[in-house]
C-alpha cells in the first residue's frame, strides 16, 4: 500500500508527487495516458512571476463589447457554451470587479511569487537546465495607446508587488531580437519571468525524477477510483493500487470526475490553441498584446499559441483565432510553414473566483483536491505541490484557507 495517490500526471500532479515524495511519503502517480501528454505539454511554456494578479474578466463595457462583437483576438465564444454556463461567468465577473480582483490577487501574488524558486531545485535536479531561459519575455505592443496603458500597467505592479521590469522602444526590441521586422511600437521586458523550451520535455523531466527517486507511475483510469477499506484504490494495468490518501490533479477533466462523489464544481473550461512554423528565429517569447497570442521559440518550432476559447471540450475545432494570430505574426516575423497539419488544442482549468482548489475535499476524509490552475498551472504546480504536502502535514495559513475546497459546498 502506498502513502499517496495522485490521479494526474500534468505539471500540477506531477508537482505534488514530488514534493509529497520530499516529505517522506510513498507516492503513486496514475494517469490514463503519458506524463504531460495533456494541457501541461501544450502551453505557452513561461513561468510567470509576473502574473501576480489572475487574468480577469473585462469589465468595463468597451472591453465587453470588443468581445461581444468578436473584435478582439484575446476571447473566442460559442453561443451554447456561453449559455450552459452562465452562473459560472457571471460569478467571475462579479470577482473580476476589482476590488474583489484586489483581494483575491492578495493570494494569488504570494503564490506566483515564490515560483520560479520552486521550480529551481527540480530543473537542476531533472538536469534540464538547457530546457530553461531566465532572461523574461517580452509584451509587445503595436498602439501608442496600448503601450502607454502597458507601461503604467508595468509601474503599477513594481509599486504594488515588486515585479521587475523594463520598457523597450521599437529600436530597443528590434535590437534585442534581431528577427522581427518593423510593426511593434515597443515593449514590456518582463525580466524575472522564466521561459521554457518544451513545457511537455520539462514536465517528463520532473516526472522521470519523480520515479529516479523512488515513485511509480502508472497506467490507469481515474474513474475507477473507489473506496478500500479506511482508504481509497485505483485500477491501474498493473493491477490494483490503494493508499489512505488520494490527491485529483485531474486539471481540466475533474469536475466530471468530482460530479460522482457528489461535488458541482463551477470551472471554466478556456480552451487554448498552439501551432508550430518551422521559421521565427525569436530568442525570447513575445505576447502580441493587439493579436491576443504568444509566440514562443520552442524545440518544436515557433509556437503559437491562442488566447481562450469559452467552448465544450469535446466541440470540434474553430481556427479563426490561431488564424488570426499567424496572420498577426507575420507580418512581423518569417513564420515559414506550418510543423503540424493541424493545430493542437487543450483547455485552461480556471475557477470563477481565479483561485486553485488545493486541500481535503469537504465530505469525504482521505480525497485531496489539486486542481483549477487557470493561465498558470505551468507556473505553479511545483508551489501548489508545496501547499498540499504542508495542507496534508496539518499546517494552516490564510493562503491555504483562501484555496480550501471547503468554498464548493
Ligand atoms: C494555450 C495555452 C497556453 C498556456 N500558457 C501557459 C503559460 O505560459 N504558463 C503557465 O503557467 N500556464 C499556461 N497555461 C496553463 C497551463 O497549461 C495549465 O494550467 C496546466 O497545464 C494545468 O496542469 P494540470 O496538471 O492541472 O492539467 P493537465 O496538464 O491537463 O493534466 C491533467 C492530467 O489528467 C489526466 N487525466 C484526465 N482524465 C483522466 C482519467 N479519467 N484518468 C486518468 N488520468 C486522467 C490527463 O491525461 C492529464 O495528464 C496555458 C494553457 C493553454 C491552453
Amino acid at each position: 500500500m502506498a502513502d499517496v495517490i495522485i490521479l494526474g500526471a500534468g505539471m500540477v500532479g506531477v508537482g505534488a508527487a514530488l514534493a509529497l515524495q520530499g516529505r517522506g511519503k510513498d507516492v503513486v502517480i496514475v494517469d490514463r495516458g503519458k506524463p504531460a501528454g495533456e494541457t501541461s505539454y501544450g502551453n505557452a511554456g513561461i513561468i510567470q512571476m509576473e502574473a501576480v494578479e489572475p487574468y480577469a474578466m473585462p469589465t468595463d463595457l468597451g472591453s465587453i463589447a470588443e468581445i461581444a462583437l468578436k473584435i478582439t483576438n484575446d476571447v473566442e465564444w460559442r453561443f451554447g457554451s456561453v449559455m450552459s454556463q452562465t452562473r459560472a461567468l457571471w460569478d467571475y465577473y462579479r470577482l473580476s470587479h476589482p476590488k474583489s480582483h484586489r483581494q483575491i490577487a492578495r493570494t494569488w501574488s504570494q503564490l506566483i511569487r515564490r515560483s520560479t524558486a520552486d521550480h529551481e531545485g527540480y530543473i537542476a535536479a531533472s538536469q534540464s537546465e538547457a530546457l530553461i531561459r531566465r532572461e523574461g519575455f517580452y509584451l509587445a505592443y503595436r498602439k501608442q495607446d496600448s503601450m502607454k496603458k502597458g507601461v503604467a500597467e508595468a509601474e503599477r505592479l513594481h509599486r504594488d508587488y515588486g515585479v521587475k521590469s523594463t520598457v523597450l522602444d521599437a529600436a530597443a526590441l528590434m535590437a534585442a531580437e534581431p528577427a522581427l521586422k518593423p510593426g511593434f511600437l515597443g515593449a514590456v521586458h518582463w525580466t524575472e519571468s522564466w521561459t521554457c523550451a518544451s513545457p511537455g520535455m520539462l514536465t517528463e523531466a520532473y516526472a522521470r525524477l519523480f520515479q529516479e527517486r523512488g515513485g511509480s507511475i502508472l497506467t490507469g483510469n481515474a474513474h475507477t477510483l473507489c473506496p478500500d477499506g479506511s482508504g481509497w484504490q485505483v485500477d491501474t494495468k498493473d493491477g490494483l493500487v490503494s493508499a489512505p490518501r488520494v490527491v485529483i490533479c485531474l486539471g481540466p477533466w475533474s469536475p466530471e470526475f468530482l460530479a460522482r462523489f457528489g461535488y458541482r464544481v463551477p470551472m471554466i473550461k478556456k480552451r487554448g490553441y498552439h501551432q508550430h512554423f518551422t521559421g521565427g528565429g525569436l530568442k525570447l517569447p513575445i505576447m502580441d498584446k493587439a493579436n491576443g497570442a504568444v509566440l514562443a521559440p520552442m524545440k518544436d518550432g515557433l509556437r503559437i499559441t491562442t488566447g481562450a476559447e469559452l467552448t465544450g471540450v469535446d466541440a470540434g475545432q474553430k481556427l479563426n483565432q490561431i488564424r488570426r494570430a499567424e496572420r498577426g505574426a507575420r507580418e512581423v516575423l518569417d513564420l515559414g510553414d506550418p510543423v503540424e497539419p493541424k493545430p493542437w488544442h487543450g483547455a485552461r482549468p480556471c475557477m470563477p473566483d481565479m483561485l486553485p482548489v488545493v486541500g481535503e475535499a469537504p465530505n469525504h476524509k482521505g480525497i485531496w483536491l489539486n486542481f483549477g490552475h487557470g493561465h498558470q498551472g505551468f507556473t505553479l504546480g511545483p508551489t501548489t505541490g508545496n501547499l498540499l504536502a504542508d495542507a496534508m502535514d496539518g499546517q494552516s495559513d490564510q493562503v491555504m484557507e483562501a484555496v480550501s475546497p471547503r468554498r464548493l459546498v
